[in-house]
C-alpha cells in the first residue's frame, strides 16, 4: 500500500520543531507526546472538519500562532522529549518488577495514549471504531470536508494492495476515479440547487448560510465516496484497549489491517510499551489465530446459505425481538434500590399493581426531563430490543459510533441496491450519480467473487447494507433523541425515528418519556446549528 505522506511534507526546521511532540515524523500512524492533555484533545477535535494532518495542524494552528501561547505550555519540550524516552524505559522496568506475576489485565487500563491514524481507508476506520470500551475516536467528517482535492495528482483513496496486484487494478482505479470525478462535477450544481431551494433570509448570516448549504451538498453527495476513501481517525485510549485493537486488526488478513496493526504497535511502543507488549508475544499471536479461525469457519458455513435480496417492500427497520414483560422489569428495577426486598419480591409486588400504578412508577423513574441530557437511570437498561436495519453505508457509519449498542454488520457490498438522495432527483442530477454507483457496485461484485472481502474498498457509501442492533431502552432514549436532532443526516435521522416508532408501538408507556425525538423533516439540517454558532461567535 502506498501512502501520500512524504518525508518532504515538513522542512528540516519544521521537523526539528515537531520531533519532540510526535513518535514519528513520517508514519501515518503515530502517537502524540510532551503535550498537555487538553492540547492533544483539541488537536484531535480538528480532525472532524479539516483535511490537514495533525502534524500540520500542530505546526500551523498551535506552534506557529503566537496567541496560542504554545511555547509557554510546553517549555523546553526537547529536553522533556529526551527525558520522556528515559522515563519510558525506567517505567517499563518498574512495571515488570512490580507487576511480574500479577497477571491482571486491568492494570493495562491505568495508562493511556493519543494515537493518530491518518490516511487510512474507511474500511479500516470502521474496523477500528468497532472498539467500544476504552477507546474514544474522532474522525474526519464527510459533511464538513471536501473530498475533491487530489494529492500528487491522485484522488485520496487507498489503492488496496491485493486488488492492485490483481487483474482488477486498472478497473479499480478507473471506477474509483469515476466516483470522485462525479462527486467533483456534481458539487457546484448541487450546492447551487440547495441555495436556490432555500434562499438566505435576513436573520441568517452569510457565514452560517454558506456553511449550512455546503454541508448539505456534501451530505447529498457523500454516497459517491467509496469505502477506500482515505480518512483520519484520532484515538484516545487505554493500554488494554489498544492491545486488543492491535491484536484484532492483526487477525484480519487484508494488508491494510496488518499494516495498521504493526504501525499502532510501533507508535505505542514509544509511549506505553508495557501495556501493549503482549500483542506481539505468542499469547498475542494465539489470540489472532483464534479470532481469524472463527471468522473462517463461520464464513464457510454461511457460504451454504442462499444470498439475500430486498424489494421496495422490505422494511428499513425491523424490530425482531423485545421483552414481553419489559414494563414490569423496568418498574421493578426502578423500585428495587429503594427497598430492602429481593428483586423477585419487588417484581411479584409490582405484578399485583393495577396497570396505571405500574405506569406511574415508570413516570417517576423517567422524572421531569427538561432536556435530552436528563437521562433516565439504569432501570431503563432492563428492557432490550433487537433490530435488523437496512440503510446506506453512510447512515451506518454514523450510527456505528454508539458504543453501548451490540452491533454486527454484514460486509459492505453492492448487492442490496443503493440510496438516491431525493434532493438529487429533484435537481435532476441523479443520472451521473446512479451511473457511477452502479459501475462501482458491479465491480465490487466481480472482485468479491474472485478476491473476497477486499471488494469492500470499491463499495460506495450510498450502497445499502444490513446490520443488527441490540440496545437497551436507556440507550434508545439517547440514540433516538440525539440522532433525530435537526442537524443530523436525513438517512440516519430516518432510522432513529423508526426505532422510536417501533418501541413506541410495542411499549407506549416506556417510550412516553422520549420527549426529544424530533419527527420533523428539515430542508437545511445544519442551519439552526450554524445560527447558534453565530451567536457564540458574536459573544
Ligand atoms: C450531529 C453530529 C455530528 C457528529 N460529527 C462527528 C464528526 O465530525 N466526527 C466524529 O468522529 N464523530 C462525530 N459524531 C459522532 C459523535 O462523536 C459520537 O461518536 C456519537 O454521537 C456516539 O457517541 P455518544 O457519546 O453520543 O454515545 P454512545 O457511544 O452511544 O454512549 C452513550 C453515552 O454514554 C456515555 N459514554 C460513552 N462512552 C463514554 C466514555 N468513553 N466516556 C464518558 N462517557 C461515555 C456518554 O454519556 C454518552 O453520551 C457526530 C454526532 C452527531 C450527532
Amino acid at each position: 500500500m502506498t501512502h501520500t505522506h512524504q518525508p518532504s511534507e515538513f522542512s528540516a526546521s519544521e521537523q526539528a520543531i515537531l520531533a519532540p511532540f510526535v513518535t514519528d515524523l513520517e508514519a501515518p500512524v503515530f502517537g502524540l507526546r510532551n503535550l498537555p492533555e487538553v492540547v492533544k484533545g483539541a488537536l484531535f477535535s480538528r480532525y472532524s472538519r479539516s483535511e490537514k494532518s495533525i502534524r500540520r495542524i500542530l505546526l500551523d494552528e498551535f506552534i506557529n500562532l503566537p496567541e496560542a501561547g504554545f511555547h509557554e505550555l510546553v517549555a523546553d519540550a526537547s529536553a522533556a522529549s529526551r527525558n520522556q524516552l528515559v522515563a519510558v524505559g525506567q517505567a517499563e522496568a518498574f512495571y515488570d518488577r512490580v507487576l511480574v506475576g500479577y497477571g491482571d489485565d486491568s492494570v493495562a487500563e491505568l495508562g493511556g495514549a493519543h494515537v493518530a491514524c491518518e490516511e487510512i481507508s474507511n474500511v479500516a476506520a470502521k474496523l477500528i471504531e468497532d472498539a467500544r470500551i476504552g477507546l474514544s475516536p474522532l474522525e474526519k467528517s464527510t459533511r464538513y470536508v471536501n473530498f475533491t482535492n487530489k494529492v500528487n495528482g491522485q484522488y485520496r483513496y487507498v489503492r488496496e494492495a491485493t486488488i492492485m496486484q490483481s487483474r482488477w487494478a486498472e478497473a479499480y482505479e478507473a471506477t474509483l476515479d469515476h466516483l470522485f470525478d462525479t462527486y467533483s462535477a456534481l458539487l457546484e450544481p448541487t450546492m447551487a440547487w440547495v441555495r436556490s431551494r432555500t434562499p438566505r433570509d435576513a436573520q441568517t448570516s452569510e457565514r452560517a448560510y454558506n456553511s449550512a448549504t455546503r454541508a448539505k451538498a456534501f451530505d447529498i453527495l457523500r454516497g459517491l465516496l467509496p469505502m477506500a476513501t482515505r480518512t483520519n481517525v484520532g484515538l484516545f485510549g487505554n493500554g488494554r484497549a489498544f492491545e486488543y485493537l492491535i491484536t484484532r486488526l492483526g487477525s484480519h488478513d487484508q494488508p491494510e489491517m496488518q499494516q495498521i496493526s504493526d504501525q499502532l504497535q510501533q507508535a505505542l511502543d514509544g509511549l506505553i510499551p508495557s501495556f501493549v507488549k503482549r500483542a506481539k508475544t505468542p499469547r498475542g499471536s494465539a489470540m489472532r489465530t483464534y479470532m481469524s479461525s472463527i471468522r473462517q469457519k463461520l464464513t464457510t458455513i454461511a457460504g451454504t446459505l442462499p444470498s439475500g435480496a430486498i424489494t421496495s417492500a422490505t422494511p428499513q427497520v425491523t424490530l425482531v425481538r423485545y421483552d414481553d414483560d419489559a414494563l414490569l422489569r423496568v418498574a421493578s428495577a426502578a423500585l428495587y434500590p429503594h427497598t430492602s426486598l429481593s428483586l423477585s419480591e419487588v417484581h411479584a409486588h409490582v405484578a399485583t399493581l393495577p396497570h396505571d400504578e405500574q405506569v406511574a412508577i415508570i413516570a417517576a423513574a423517567a422524572g421531569d426531563r427538561a432536556v435530552r441530557f436528563h437521562k433516565p437511570g439504569r432501570a431503563f437498561e432492563e428492557a432490550h430490543y433487537t433490530f435488523d436495519i437496512i440503510a446506506d453505508i453512510g447512515a451506518y457509519r454514523d450510527l456505528q459510533r454508539h458504543r453501548i449498542l451490540t452491533q454486527t454488520r454484514q460486509p459492505f457490498g453492492g448487492d442490496l441496491g443503493y440510496m438516491v438522495p431525493p434532493e438529487l432527483r429533484a435537481a435532476h442530477l441523479e443520472e451521473p450519480y446512479c451511473v457511477a454507483i452502479e459501475r462501482a457496485s458491479d465491480l465490487a461484485r466481480v472482485i468479491n467473487d474472485e478476491l473476497g472481502d477486499v471488494s469492500q474498498y470499491v463499495v460506495p457509501m450510498a450502497c445499502l447494507m444490513r446490520w443488527q442492533v441490540t440496545l437497551n431502552l436507556r440507550e434508545a432514549y439517547h440514540l433516538c433523541e440525539l440522532r433525530s436532532s435537526p442537524q443530523g443526516h436525513p438517512t440516519y435521522r430516518a432510522v432513529a425515528q423508526q426505532i422510536y416508532h417501533a418501541i413506541a408501538t410495542v411499549h407506549p408507556e416506556l417510550a412516553a418519556h422520549m420527549h426529544f425525538v424530533d419527527l420533523n423533516d428539515y430542508e437545511l439540517e445544519r442551519l439552526e446549528a450554524e445560527r447558534r454558532l453565530d451567536k457564540k461567535l458574536a459573544q
